[in-house]
């Protein structure tokens, strides 16, 4: 099936490397203009260069800095005109158990998840309320229906969140805003390259490593997600493929799920 989105406007936070950037590839391939943020500039250009030819604008942007967004969100529609699909997606996880996270880490944890969302959906709300297809979407993950204990604020936060983006879906329906979910499990991206490269000296090779990890984890599927197999969730969920979705979620957690609805 193809799509054509030639005049369709995507925003994705945190398109800079993994889910965020195989994103803004799809948009682009599909026809859309896109607009991406990260914090940090040298990823920023160098996501930049790795994209398909396309209308595309690149903003420094801190998801958790109101006034960035609210400028991010001014530059958007400035070159684009409009926005129809924003892609709540920045943000990575904290590894940290009930005993050892302190006061500030339960914050800066809640805060990243909460207004990692709060503060795009609201800045970008004016334009998506004038589009015929507007969506939201937020990557979220498996954590919220099923806990780890090694990722006791993550998963607390991500629980929030997804009480959070079925409210907004319930509210926004007025407006004709869809808001919808992805639960991921394990993907494959910048977060996990950092953990490795964390690892002390004796480490197996990165894909070794991967699918020993997947193992632990008990991964059915044998293996991770690749973050092209998460875009296309994000991807379906933007755009009106979707259009009598809201409210809901779609798990990428290669089986890892234990819920039956
Ligand atoms: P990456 O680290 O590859 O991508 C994260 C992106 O978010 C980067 O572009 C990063 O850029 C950006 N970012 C982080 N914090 C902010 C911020 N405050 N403001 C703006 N941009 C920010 O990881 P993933 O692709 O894996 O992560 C995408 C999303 O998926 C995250 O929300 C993550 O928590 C979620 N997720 C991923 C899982 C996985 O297994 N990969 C599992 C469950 C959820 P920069 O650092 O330059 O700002």
């Amino acid at each position: 099936m193809k799509i054509d989105l030639t005049g369709h406007t995507a925003v994705i936070t945190g398109g800079t490397s993994g889910i965020g950037l195989a994103t803004a590839n799809l948009f682009l391939e599909a026809g859309a203009n896109v607009a991406i943020c990260g914090r940090d500039r040298p990823r920023l250009e160098a996501a930049t260069q790795t994209l398909p030819d396309g209308p595309t604008l690149a903003v420094q942007c801190d998801v958790l800095d109101k006034k960035n967004v609210a400028d991010f969100a001014a530059q958007v529609t400035a070159a684009f005109g409009g926005v129809d699909t924003l892609i709540n997606n920045a943000g990575q996880a904290r590894v940290s158990n009930y005993e050892n996270t302190t006061d500030e880490a339960w914050r800066e944890e809640l805060d990243l998840k909460f207004f990692g969302i709060l503060n795009p959906s609201k800045a970008f709300q004016p334009a998506l309320e004038k589009s015929d297809n507007a969506a939201i979407v937020c990557t979220s993950s498996l954590l919220a229906r099923q806990p780890e204990p090694h990722l006791v604020a993550t998963a607390a936060a991500r629980a929030g969140q997804l009480s959070l983006a079925h409210s907004m879906a319930r509210e926004l329906a007025a407006k004709n805003i869809r808001v919808n979910s992805i639960l991921i499990g394990v993907v494959e991206s910048a977060q996990w390259s950092r953990r490795y490269e964390a690892l002390p000296e004796g480490k197996p090779a990165y894909d070794v490593w991967l699918k020993q990890q997947a193992e632990i984890k008990g991964v059915p599927l044998g293996r991770f997600g690749t973050p092209e197999e998460a875009a296309q969730a994000l991807f379906f969920l933007g755009t009106p493929l979707s259009s009598y979705t809201t409210g809901s979620t779609i798990d990428l957690s290669g089986g890892v799920s234990r819920h039956v609805g």
